[in-house]
């Protein structure tokens, strides 16, 4: 007879010897998964009898973890501020790293009345989404070149509440319908720009570890040769989305710091920082458009 308890040590072996790191936390959770459990229910009932049916999902489950498939996509799970994720192959898994992002960006807009936020580069959604359901005054547009990816963002909104304060709309870069002109009027400005785009160099996308680098979409993490394509393309744009005295923020790999930082400052930007994320790398950069000027009505 097989327990909860015989198979839970089959599938930690099965990743042990796939040499994936956290083997036991990732058997425990995907046991969870297959087997619709809580840890304290198999606490009290570990030694009881699992169906021939529950273990063999469990097992083919380890089976495909080992084989490097991210944790997130097989439980389609991923944990994200305070909130859970939908994640599927469509969108990059949210990353603890981008929490800084999130966290700085709320303090800029803590005493802002009823902000648009625009989040290019939108993915699952997990940026934008957790703004709007930390401030419910605040309204929000994610764009992504991706329709399959925002299908993931929808559901994500409206899973954790805030799909009617959300916009998802397909668009590469500033290239979409929302960014033009549309029966004479102009397209709406917004408070803040955030983005964490794809910023990987292409060269270096085959270094990645297999998780990311086979099961990431690939353009979500391509930035073109130096990585910094698209904070060049959307610094260069952005003022024309942007209110005076709105914040542009973006995630940055740990060594775009300065390019990026330098790229805003050159455009105009004010107030541009770099904030480091929790292992003390720097992760975010910001700026703001300064008050009262806005380009388009000097043209
Ligand atoms: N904005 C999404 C995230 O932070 C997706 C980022 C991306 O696809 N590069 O997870």
């Amino acid at each position: 007879m097989q327990t909860y308890r015989t198979l839970l040590k089959k599938g930690t072996a099965i990743l042990e010897d796939a040499k994936i790191p956290e083997a036991g936390l990732d058997a425990w959770l995907l046991l969870e998964n297959a087997a619709g459990i809580s840890r304290a229910w198999y606490f009290a009932h570990d030694t009881e009898e699992v169906s021939e049916e529950t273990a063999g999902a469990y097992l083919e489950l380890c089976g495909r973890r080992g084989a490097r498939i991210p944790l997130q996509h097989l439980t389609h799970r991923a944990y994200f501020m305070e909130y859970e994720f939908y994640v599927d192959e469509n969108v990059l898994i949210p990353r603890q790293d981008t929490e800084t992002l999130v966290e700085t960006a709320r303090v800029l807009l803590a005493d802002r009345k009823r902000p648009r936020i625009l989040d290019m580069c939108t993915g699952s959604g997990c940026i934008l989404i957790s703004l709007l359901a930390d401030k419910e005054d605040c309204f929000g547009v994610g764009t992504d070149i991706s329709g399959d990816a925002l299908a993931v963002a929808r559901r994500n909104a409206a899973a954790i509440g805030v799909g009617e304060r959300a916009v998802f709309t397909e668009s590469d870069i500033f290239s979409g319908e929302i960014f033009q002109e549309k029966d004479g009027k102009s397209p709406v400005k917004y408070d803040m720009l955030v983005s964490n785009p794809p910023y990987i160099p292409t060269g270096e996308i085959q270094e990645l570890q297999d998780e990311v680098r086979l099961h990431d979409p690939i353009p979500a993490l391509d930035g073109r040769g130096d990585g910094l394509y698209f904070y060049r393309e959307i610094t260069r744009q952005a003022q024309q989305y942007l209110k005076p005295d709105g914040w542009l923020l973006y995630e940055i790999g740990c060594s775009q710091g300065k390019d990026v930082a330098d790229m805003m400052k050159q455009a105009g930007f004010v107030s541009v920082d770099i904030k480091k994320d929790l292992a003390g790398l720097d992760r975010v950069v910001l700026g703001k458009m300064p008050s009262g000027i806005d380009p388009r009505a000097e043209q």
